[in-house]
């Protein structure tokens, strides 16, 4: 996986002792690989609403030229597709952005019930037209937590994003925030920042490669409802930079629970 470390090991006899050559691999051939295959994955993203738009116009100069109702169908679809190849740009960008300060300690004070306020009301139309009823808990005297504001607001609507996407047939989603005393990985308290949904769930198989880039449980799904299938790795390692963990738990047929702990920094746990 991502950011591991691979070493690759050499015994070689030496009179008579066996020396043992630790070669730090990551940042040469498994990185590259990595790299590699990112790349060949983004070409093929950005390939395939390409070739629809090249072909798209083609049709448009030649056969449905003096055809008004294809045309406007055409102009339609190649807008969809455009916005879809805009959205992927946008998140290569984010994720870039994100790696470049991937070391940084943010330095906001974020009032994560706030954010997540002001995250659900930008996406209030999405819920409305979903017929998605959000049942939300945001409790005003939570402690802030050192973090980067933008970056969690983007984590958040992500995930919020994506339950009104493949969990809208459950009708309700439920976002909350409570304090936790002591999350043990964290060896301290955090806030627990919870986005759930009722809808179709996701079968166990997948939740380990859920957050790696461009994995789609159901890629056409992913694709008809525009998706870039990067959300959740931005949203990996957003959390990552900020000390914090990363849960997803689904029953299939019953709905998914995204769970976001971030540590409340030293001296305001209280
Ligand atoms: P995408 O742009 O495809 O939504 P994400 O990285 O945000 O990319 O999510 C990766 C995949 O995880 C999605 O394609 C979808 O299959 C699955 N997924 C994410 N959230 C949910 C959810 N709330 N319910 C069911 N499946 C989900």
């Amino acid at each position: 996986g991502e950011g591991e470390q691979i070493f690759s090991v050499r015994a070689t006899p030496l009179k008579g002792r066996v020396m043992l050559a630790f070669e730090d691999l990551s940042q040469t051939e498994a990185a590259q690989q990595i790299r590699r295959d990112f790349v060949a994955n983004v070409s093929h993203e950005l390939k395939t609403p390409l070739t629809a738009l090249m072909g798209f116009i083609e049709t448009l100069r030649g056969p449905a030229r003096n055809d008004e109702t294809a045309r406007e169908r055409f102009l339609a679809i190649m807008e969809r597709e455009t916005a879809r190849m805009n959205r992927l740009v946008n998140d290569l960008l984010s994720l870039s952005r994100v790696e470049a300060v991937a070391r940084q300690r943010p330095s906001d004070e974020v009032d994560v019930p706030r954010l997540l306020a002001s995250a659900l009301n930008a996406l209030r139309p999405i819920a409305e037209e979903a017929g998605v009823e959000v049942v939300f808990d945001l409790p005003e005297d939570l402690p802030p937590v050192p973090g980067d504001a933008d970056q969690l607001t983007q984590v958040f609507t992500n995930l919020i994003e994506n339950a009104l996407k493949y969990g809208a047939s459950g009708k309700r989603i439920e976002v909350r925030v409570t304090r936790e005393e002591r999350v043990a990985s964290l060896k301290g308290p955090a806030l627990r920042c919870e986005v759930r949904d009722f809808g179709y769930g996701i079968d166990p198989i997948h939740i380990p490669r859920l957050t790696e880039r461009f994995y789609r449980v159901d890629s056409h799904r992913s694709r008809e409802m525009g998706g870039t299938g990067l959300g959740l790795a931005i949203a990996k390692h957003i959390i990552a930079r900020h000390r914090g963990r990363f849960a997803i738990e689904s029953k299939p047929g019953e709905g998914a629970r995204f769970t976001v702990f971030l540590p409340v920094g030293a001296g305001q746990g209280g």
